[in-house]
């Protein structure tokens, strides 16, 4: 029996782990599909507070991870395929392991939306960037495109247009998802062109480590073109890691789970932190935040019913 189980081995996660470590909670972490989470696919992180010159993501998970288990953490890999909510103990599989537990975290984070190249895999976190907040400021003085047409590629168009000397938005239709007056004011932003209907088929170049490129084909003229870009920023959506819990905990209309008093969920004795609970900031320091909210409202929760 686990006093807490932490779904989740990002930063929210591991936040989680260490404040309910130091709380003498034993925690155990379910590092899932994606251990690290996002900041474990980030290379320079200059925002998170305490690293006057940066740090690697990897790093960065890496350091909380062992802070983590100096307090007493326990780490499984896999990842959930099952949940039963529906009394305490909560019951948590994976895979052919089932654990129980008082109180659960759910850390499980958003994914985002790769175009599914293999070349952007490659090439993520050196030049590719599913995150304008965090990667922009590399982008001072350089041609970059925001791929995408809803209101994030719109949000990040515009915010990058304050370093870059040129933001190609580059979406696949002619029609966009952003609201009117995303895209009125991207319009009117002198700095973006818009590059419509064309689908990204490559980016270069891998074997340089770095991108200098993208081959675009026009969907309409199926003509081929050539980009040359430094920066492309991936901003085609998030999926928030919910699956498993359609139907047992409150979500909103795209899967994320809905929190009220800071961290919890409708059940009691079951706690959200980071992005599977926040599409708005997106950050590695709110989702530590959050974690560490978690964790004191679990601590709380397993106090008041005398559990430990
Ligand atoms: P979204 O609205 O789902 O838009 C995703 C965009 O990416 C669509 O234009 C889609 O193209 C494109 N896309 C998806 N898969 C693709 C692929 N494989 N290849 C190329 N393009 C692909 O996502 P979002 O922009 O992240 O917004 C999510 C939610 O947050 C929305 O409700 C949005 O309004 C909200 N949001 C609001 C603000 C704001 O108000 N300031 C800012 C950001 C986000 P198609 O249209 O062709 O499918």
């Amino acid at each position: 029996m686990n006093n807490v189980v932490i779904i989740g081995s990002g930063c929210a996660g591991l936040t989680a782990a260490i404040y309910t470590g130091r709380a003498n909670l034993k925690p155990m972490v379910i590092d899932g599909h994606e251990p690290g989470g996002q900041l474990a696919i980030t290379t320079m992180v200059e925002n998170f507070p305490g690293f006057p010159d940066g740090i690697l993501g990897p790093n960065l998970i890496d350091n909380m991870r062992k802070q983590a288990q100096r307090f007493g953490a326990e780490f499984k890999s896999g990842a959930i395929t099952d949940v039963d909510l529906s009394k305490r103990p909560f019951k948590i599989t994976a895979g052919n392991e089932t654990h129980e537990t008082r109180a659960l975290i759910v850390a499980s984070g958003a994914t985002a939306r790769l175009l599914g190249l293999e070349s952007e895999r490659k090439l993520i976190g050196y030049g590719v960037s599913t995150c304008a907040t965090c990667d922009g400021y590399f982008c001072r003085g350089k041609d970059i495109a925001v791929v995408g047409g809803g209101d994030s590629a719109m949000e990040e168009a515009n915010f990058l247009s304050r370093f870059a000397s040129k933001v190609y938005l580059v979406h696949r239709r002619n029609e966009f998802r952003a609201s009117k007056i995303m895209i009125d004011r991207t319009r009117a932003n002198e700095k973006i062109q818009f590059l419509t209907p064309v689908v990204v088929e490559e980016i270069s170049d891998v074997s340089k480590g770095g991108v200098e490129n993208m081959t675009l084909r026009n969907a309409e003229t199926n003509q081929a073109s050539t980009l040359p870009v430094s920066g492309i920023f991936i901003a085609i959506g998030h999926v928030p890691n919910t699956k498993v819990f359609r139907g047992k905990l409150d979500m909103d209309e795209n899967g994320y789970l809905i929190t009220r008093y800071g961290s919890q969920t409708k059940i009691p004795g079951v706690f959200a932190a980071g992005d599977v609970q926040d599409h708005h900031y997106r950050q590695a320091v709110t989702a530590a935040g959050s974690g560490c909210m978690a964790a004191i409202d679990a601590e709380k929760f397993l106090e008041m019913r005398s559990a430990v």
